[in-house]
């Protein structure tokens, strides 16, 4: 027999949570999750996430929710306070409250299921604008009002967006795996992106590969770094289509019925930061998926990457805005035609598809040409940084599109800028399995005699090289600081970049995107490392093609 209460639920949750063991809680998930029907399974799995609605955001927050609790326990503000202090979780101080206290006699209330919290949930994302927070705590009212103390711990959580059982996307991924057999369940939440879309599918037992879903973003694809035109050739061993590398930001658009949407290679959704490619893109007649990036793009060059980012942090988009850094959508691929997915369809027909769409202005299709000798990719490459592009993506014509992989079927070659050599003047502990370790370097380079900061790096030393220089660190510290140390000039770092920006948040005026440690620079005595005098010519060499 089914049992879906909430009740149930919330107890699977605290079996979960009680073991450490990666493959118990994907277990006890598994062996629950086999037991649900679809639109339950969709619900817990989504719960579990964090994720309440997929009708859009909940919109409660910490103090909607300690409202509907005062409300209905009558429990005053320091007491829960009190007991946020002693439990440190909100979820925990709630179960507290529900089981310390008797619960309001409304007669025996029915069970709660998994559905009838996900349709209260979903009433709540639906219900906006004035009064609705009222509207709001009353629904949470009625749900806290059927819920023992357990239930109440969960809901808490859930809507804290934090379960605290361990339970992260991929155990949530692996026990789906197992509960319904199926060893594509991680390649397929790649296409589907939506965990509950995804659940309910498996637990419908439709095992036919999913397709790209208007409006639910798909993994990117992305490529793999070679050094030089020669790898490339010998990777590849054939012709392959090669593209400019545009330097800007990554966006699937999803348009459909004259409505889009465009996203991030994050998956957020960044619509409304792109007024400009939008309007052109709900002009077109064809429902499409496609992947490209935009880029700031002015009298047929493109702009440097600070001026799309100065737009991305607008907040307001005036037309002013929007004339004096035009942003164009350089389109490379094709995931989705009316109804037809083209995930499995070769590159090369991907492109014939897309070349009879006619996208032309600010939303245009990539170039491509087609190469394979080494001089011919050097040549292109030369080319591309010559226009102020940043260099090649090189693709083989009869691959698939494989969201969310770095597989090889796609490679990149770019220039890596200049390295510079900056001195250490402080470390900070990082987190996770580098507490405890001064992980995290600032650093330096000489203005005149002093030494102005330019930048941290996190990454590019091995776990033993970050252990000696934690204790070479505290060895030569001037003093202590509240997350770290400061030390004196000794230290001297190569360290590599993407580029270069302009920055009020360090000392010398410049910041390095991108930064990583390329090796340690014993060889070298701090007064030997480089001056903000050189950085600002590198600055300024960056661009001087834009
Ligand atoms: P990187 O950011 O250096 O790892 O390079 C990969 C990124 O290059 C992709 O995620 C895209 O955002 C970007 N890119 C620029 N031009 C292209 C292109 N023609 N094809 C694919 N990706 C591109």
């Amino acid at each position: 027999m089914k049992d879906e209460s909430f009740e149930r639920f919330a107890l699977t949750l605290d079996q979960v949570g009680q073991t450490s063991s990666k493959l118990e809680k994907v277990r006890f998930l598994a062996e629950y999750f086999s037991t649900l029907s679809p639109a339950a399974l969709a619900s817990a799995c989504r719960f579990i996430l964090g994720k309440e609605s997929d009708k859009g955001d909940v919109g409660v927050g910490w103090s909607t929710t300690m409202r509907a609790i005062r409300e209905l326990r009558g429990i005053r503000g320091d007491e829960m306070r009190r007991l946020y202090l002693e439990f440190g979780d909100v979820g925990s101080s709630v179960e507290k409250i529900f089981s310390s206290k008797i619960q309001i006699q409304l007669g025996k209330p029915e069970p709660l299921t998994i559905t009838d919290v996900q349709q209260v949930f979903d009433k709540m994302a639906e219900s906006t604008g004035p009064g609705s927070s009222e509207v709001k705590k009353k629904f949470l009212v009625g749900l806290y009002a059927r819920m023992d103390g357990k239930q109440a711990k969960y809901l808490t959580r859930i809507l804290n967006g934090e379960l605290r059982i361990g339970a992260t996307e991929g155990i949530v991924l692996d026990a789906l795996g197992k509960a319904f057999n199926n060893e594509e369940v991680r390649n397929w939440y790649l296409i589907v992106g939506d965990v509950g879309a995804l659940a309910a599918k498996l637990s419908r037992r439709d095992t036919s590969p999913p397709e790209p879903d208007y409006f639910r973003p798909v993994a990117f694809m992305l490529a793999l770094p070679l050094q030089d035109s020669a790898e490339v050739a010998k990777h590849f061993g054939k012709p392959v289509f090669a593209e400019y590398k545009y330097d800007g930001v990554r966006l699937q658009a999803h348009v459909k019925d004259g409505q889009v949407h465009l996203y991030s290679r994050r998956m957020e959704d960044v619509t409304r930061s792109m007024p400009d490619v939008t309007a052109s893109l709900s002009a077109a007649k064809v429902n499409m998926i496609l992947d490209g990036e935009a880029l700031a793009f002015d009298e047929g060059k493109p702009i440097s990457f600070m001026m799309l980012q100065r737009r991305l942090h607008r907040k307001n988009l005036s037309q002013d805005v929007l004339r004096a850094i035009p942003v164009h959508y350089f389109v490379f691929d094709l995931l989705k035609l009316g109804d037809s997915s083209l995930l499995g369809s070769s590159l090369s027909q991907r492109k014939n598809r897309m070349k009879s769409l006619n996208l032309e202005g600010n939303v245009r299709m990539a170039y491509h040409w087609t190469v394979a000798s080494p001089e011919e990719i050097e040549k292109l490459f030369r080319r591309s940084r010559d226009e102020g592009y940043e260099g090649l993506v090189l693709k083989d014509p009869i691959s698939a599109y494989t969201p969310g992989r770095r597989g090889g079927s796609w490679a990149k070659l770019k220039e890596e800028l200049d390295t510079l050599d900056v001195v250490v003047v402080g470390a900070e502990y990082g987190n996770g399995k580098r507490a405890g370790l001064l992980s995290d370097l600032t650093f330096a380079v000489w203005d005149d005699d002093e030494l102005k900061t330019i930048g941290k790096a996190y990454s590019g030393l091995t776990d033993d090289e970050i252990k000696n220089m934690t204790e070479l660190l505290q060895r030569i510290k001037i003093r202590e600081t509240w997350n770290g140390v400061i030390v004196p000039p000794s230290i001297v770092l190569e360290v590599a970049f993407d580029s270069i920006q302009k920055s009020t948040r360090h000392e010398s005026g410049f910041a390095l995107r991108f930064p990583r440690i390329k090796r340690v620079r014993d060889d070298k005595k701090p007064e030997d490392a480089d001056t903000v005098e050189r950085v600002r010519q590198i600055f300024g060499h960056q661009f001087s093609n834009r």
